[in-house]
């Protein structure tokens, strides 16, 4: 697993995973952009849930509802009142915080004078239509779950379903945290997978417990460690004011255990809230009284011949949350061979170097030049193992500055180039490339054609993305897909073209295992079950 974030960060901007966004205009906090491999990444992770919860389960329907909604939806869920966090000014430096994230000291400039919490709203605020009435406006959605919601009456309708039943869907949400940080972790445009699920009441503490343990189960499924994730289970004062119960699923992210995805029993708070007519519905939660909803989100029960409002139990993951929890846990750096020491002395020298030029600098700010220089020691200790890291720590916030960060990187590069690798231990199914299909020579036009007739046949077959690449020896090729995650390289060679020394092994290519680094020979014509098979 990965041992800092910084190593995330420069392995997804190197790879083209993740970029921060709106870089050419100096950025724009709090939102990232996935690049070529991350989008595969995500579409995986998001198709992986879906599958599990909408294909595979016979008691869910699928939604994909509007970002925009009406204003009255926020007001009636609650959101537009308590959808806040509380925020502190720094009196010194005027940075703002969220007061529930420091311990009474800004984080910048580390002065005690901070104002009293008040509390801000989270929710961006935007004008619909061209005339700017003050009472044309709504907000980006800061969470899917009310889509759906609103959408209950027409799925039950257009579906027949009986209780218990769930509505799934993924999509993007905003919200206009006040300090957003630690990569793709806490941004201000993310996704969400959410699942209304609606039960009997009475029935939802059995119906929570159970998706606790689903839920556990699919990020296991995955590729997530069990010891990494820990469900916690809140206290009564922890709660939100509609849930009756909330466990909290847990990661162990590079910059500490935290949340990954929440599982709630709201009770019937959101469909009574929604509902007209409430003082009909027997409701159990506390809800504001709506003079403007047009129907009553309540279940007709054949068994019982009685109207209930269901309750729900609603399991709420971060998409962007779970690729970082997937990059994390499958990051590994691993020694192919022990580096001799007269390699590794220069290497240690330099760094020595640079981090004293670091300590000396000024320009570097001060929060900065700690993380660097704490970095630096943690890899200097244990060089051997670490030395991969150095990448990241080049690509700190204040490195670049440093004049001799050009020397240790040409000390360090060659040395990882000859005896580290890089990988990510996806599993296949997650990947965001499958196949790499790579020819031993690029300049032998038979063994060119071949490669790239195995990748056109292979790819035809629409089940999974697979590459042709040509760009360097096999060596490096063989690490620069281990360094994205793609479980399986095919090499073409002169053995395929039955021009080698054992002519059985004409029209057999070599497959070579990411994990392991095993090669076997495979026949073309069973590649594509082998794959198959090999993808399940
Ligand atoms: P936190 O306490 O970390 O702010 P939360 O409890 O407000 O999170 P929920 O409202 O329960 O989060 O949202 C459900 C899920 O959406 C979270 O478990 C998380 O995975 C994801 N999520 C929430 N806010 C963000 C954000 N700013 N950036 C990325 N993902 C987020």
């Amino acid at each position: 697993a990965a041992q800092t974030m910084e190593q995330l960060v420069s392995l997804c901007k190197r790879r083209g995973f993740i970029f921060p966004g709106s870089a050419v205009y100096g950025g724009l906090q709090g939102t990232y952009d996935y690049g070529p491999l991350g989008v595969e990444l995500k579409n995986n992770l998001k198709f992986a849930w879906w599958r599990a919860n909408v294909w595979e389960r016979e008691d869910m329907e699928g939604i994909d509802a509007a970002i925009l909604m009406n204003k009255l939806t926020w007001r009636y869920s609650g959101h537009e009142e308590t959808f806040v966090d509380p925020m502190v000014d720094c009196k010194n430096c005027k940075m703002r915080w969220r007061a529930d994230q420091i311990s009474g000291k800004c984080p910048n400039c580390a002065s005690t004078e901070l104002t009293e919490p008040r509390p801000f709203n989270l929710m961006f605020k935007t004008q619909i239509g061209p005339v700017p009435d003050p009472e044309s406006f709504s907000y980006l959605r800061p969470e899917t779950a009310q889509g759906i919601f609103v959408n209950f009456k027409h799925v039950l309708d257009s579906t027949s379903r009986k209780l218990p039943f769930g509505i799934a869907q993924i999509g993007k949400a905003f919200r206009n945290e006040i300090t957003p940080r630690n990569f793709i972790f806490r941004v201000r445009e993310f996704e969400q997978m959410e699942i209304e699920f609606f039960v009997r009441p009475g029935e939802d503490e059995g119906w929570h417990k159970k998706w606790v343990e689903d839920r556990i189960n699919w990020w296991l499924s995955v590729g997530l460690s069990r010891e990494n994730l820990q469900p916690y289970h809140q206290k009564p004062e922890e709660l939100a004011h509609y849930a009756k119960a909330t466990v909290d699923l847990l990661y162990r992210f590079p910059h500490g255990l935290e949340e990954l995805e929440g599982i709630a029993n709201r009770t019937d708070y959101d469909l009574g809230s929604h509902s007209k007519d409430q003082g009909s519905l027997g409701l159990k939660a506390r809800v504001s009284p709506n003079s403007h909803s047009t129907d009553k989100l309540s279940y007709f029960d054949p068994e019982t011949k009685q109207h209930v409002v269901p309750f729900v139990i609603e399991p709420s993951a971060g998409v962007d949350r779970g690729v970082l929890a997937l990059l994390s846990e499958a990051y590994a750096e691993e020694q192919v061979k022990p580096a001799p020491a007269d390699r590794l002395k220069p290497v240690e020298e330099a760094l020595g170097t640079f981090l004293k030029s670091v300590g000396r600098n000024e320009k570097i700010p001060a929060q900065a030049k700690e993380a660097l220089i704490a970095e630096g020691e943690r890899i200097a200790q244990a060089l051997g193992e670490r030395l991969p890291s150095i990448a990241g720590l080049l690509s700190m916030p204040g490195a670049e500055s440093i004049e001799v960060a050009k020397k240790l990187r040409g000390q360090v590069d060659p040395v990882v180039d000859e005896f580290y690798r890089t990988v990510l231990h996806f599993k296949p199914h997650l990947a965001p490339i499958k196949v790499a299909v790579l020819p031993l020579k690029k300049n032998h036009p038979e063994i060119v054609s071949t490669a790239k007739s195995i990748r056109r046949k292979l790819q035809s077959t629409g089940a999974m993305r697979i590459v042709y690449d040509d760009t360097g020896a096999i060596g490096k090729l063989y690490r620069r897909q281990d360094e994205i995650g793609t479980p399986f390289c095919i090499t073409v060679d002169f053995d395929t073209l039955g021009e080698g020394k054992d002519a059985a092994l004409k029209d057999t290519v070599t497959v070579r295992h990411r994990d392991s680094m095993a090669q076997e020979r495979v026949a073309i014509s069973e590649l594509e079950t082998y794959l198959r098979e090999k993808m399940q």
